[in-house]
């Protein structure tokens, strides 16, 4: 058989997170019950006009700057058309001829290494009404909450190979948006949605296979699942001497297969023509220049300056800065605490494991960083046990108690008493003569036994050390 690479590029459509919606002003908020988020224009009413909302284009700009693009300083809007009960104006608005970016590029990294994928445009454009199909009373109902929330289309060069690196780049995208605030990129929720285009050709040529688009794939696991069987089903076609067939395809991920939904249209077949009802937009380099100085730093740049200034392994500050909202939380408890090595190794055991435990993400965390740090700083000064810190804390993670507080309620606080503490350790040594004198000839064992019963007698009333210090001074002593 001959050897057959994959040829993969992507359309992400993202869901920008904008209060209201791109041409009107109703509420981008997802849910909410059905078409109450509407008003004349997203709902397609004749003689209704559109008013461009400034803070897409802002976004889409963001978006775009953050991936190494050319930002188009003229650009404007086309429409799209096409007739289809969840597109009440019977065309999208969308970008054509004049995209806002174009020419830009993302780096990934996968196993094989680190690897950039172009960026051939990224357009503004609305997005459609849902249908939900009610098989129970066999109709259809159609909810325009969704219409005319605004999108931005990211398309890529094809330049991935395997599902690897569609995810890489897709993770990418996922985690430049959520750094700049301008998605939330939820693949189950529809705010960030990818097809995916493939062909394949002999390994080593250069002409570029049929490709076919391959939609509906609403988790990571269903877009690696899909690549997989997309490529082998047309290796399969071309090893049977027949041919690829350009169509768009719709991947079902119970049955792990993909079938026919259309034969793939062509822009033509859209009859693209530039919208009558919008104004050309015109970007100044003063507005370029405040969304670039407005760009935060993003995760490769966080991720070695906490390698750089807080000495984290690399393995570390790549967990700690997955997402924006972590990382901001790590920096203000090791700014409060002025300690990151312990704040991170807090991050990385307790937080990351009860986030674990309890499903959360990052953005659902609730307590305050300064805590945290009032905690690490508690245990530095060996005020409370490591192992009593750990429990406080999730009391601290769940609740966002005052751990200072706390402890002293809980008689958690070590007081170092050093009258009580020689008091308890000559009561307790003249009581065990056996086993001391065993610890004078050399028994180490001994002298764990002996610490624990003073932990029990003194109650927290001193730490574990000064407890080991003072019984290694009085076996000098007494020997
Ligand atoms: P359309 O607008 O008709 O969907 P485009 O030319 O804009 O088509 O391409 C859409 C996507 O398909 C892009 O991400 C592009 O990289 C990818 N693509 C184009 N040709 C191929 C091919 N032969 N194999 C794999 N992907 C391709
Ligand atoms: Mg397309
Ligand atoms: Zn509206």
């Amino acid at each position: 058989m001959k050897q057959y690479e994959a040829v993969i590029g992507l359309e992400v459509h993202v869901e920008l997170a904008t209060k209201t919606k791109i041409f009107c002003g109703c509420s981008t908020e997802f849910g909410g019950a059905p078409n109450t988020h509407t008003c004349p224009v997203c709902t397609g009413m004749p003689g209704s006009l559109p008013v461009l909302n400034k803070k897409v284009v802002e976004f889409a700009l963001k978006a775009g700057i953050a991936a190494n693009c050319k930002v188009s300083r003229y650009c404007k809007f086309d429409r799209k058309n096409y007739f289809y009960p969840d597109n009440p104006q019977n065309y999208q608005i969308s970008q054509l001829y004049l995209p806002i970016c174009r020419n830009g590029w993302v780096e990934i990294e996968t196993s094989a290494g680190k690897k950039k994928v172009r960026i051939h445009e990224m357009h503004m454009e609305e997005d459609a009404g849902k249908l939900i199909h009610d098989e129970w009373e066999d109709c259809s109902l159609v909810d325009y909450n969704r219409s005319g929330v605004p999108l931005i289309e990211i398309v890529s060069e094809p330049d991935m190979e395997n599902a690897e690196e569609v995810i890489a780049y897709l993770e990418k995208l996922r985690c430049m948006m959520q750094y700049l605030g301008v998605s939330d990129c939820k693949l189950q929720e529809g705010s960030m949605r990818a097809d995916v285009n493939l062909s394949v050709r002999e390994a080593g040529t250069r002409a570029m296979g049929t490709r076919t688009e391959m939609k509906n794939l609403n988790s990571f696991k269903a877009i690696a699942r899909a690549i997989e069987g997309e490529r082998e089903r047309q290796i399969e076609l071309l090893e049977t001497g027949r041919a690829v067939m350009q169509e768009t395809r719709r991947w079902d991920d119970n049955k792990e297969s993909s079938y026919t939904m259309r034969s793939k249209e062509d822009a033509k077949d859209y009859r693209y023509f530039p919208d009558p009802d919008l104004p050309p937009i015109h970007i100044s380099e003063a507005w370029i220049n405040d969304v670039c100085a407005s760009i935060p730093e993003l995760r490769e740049e966080k991720q070695e300056r906490y390698q750089k200034k807080y000495g984290l392994p690399a393995y570390d500050a790549g967990l700690l800065t997955e997402s924006r909202a972590l990382s901001e939380l790590f920096e203000e408890t090791a700014k409060v605490c002025g300690n990151a090595k312990k704040a991170a190794n807090w991050f990385m055991g307790e937080v990351l494991r009860l986030m674990k435990e309890k499903s959360l993400e990052p953005e659902q965390l609730r307590f305050s960083p300064g805590h945290l740090a009032d905690l690490i700083l508690m245990v530095e000064k060996k005020e409370v046990s490591a192992q009593n810190a750990k429990r406080v804390f999730e009391r601290v993670f769940e609740e966002d108690i005052d751990p200072v507080a706390y402890i002293e309620e809980q008689g958690m606080k070590i007081v170092e008493d050093t009258s009580l503490l020689n008091d308890v350790l000559n009561r307790i040594l003249d009581e065990n003569p056996g086993p001391f004198s065993e610890l004078l000839g050399g028994k180490e064992k001994v002298f764990g036994f002996f610490v624990g019963k003073l932990m029990k007698e003194l109650r927290g009333k001193a730490s574990p050390d000064t407890v080991r210090e003072a019984l290694a001074k009085e076996i000098v002593k007494r020997s």
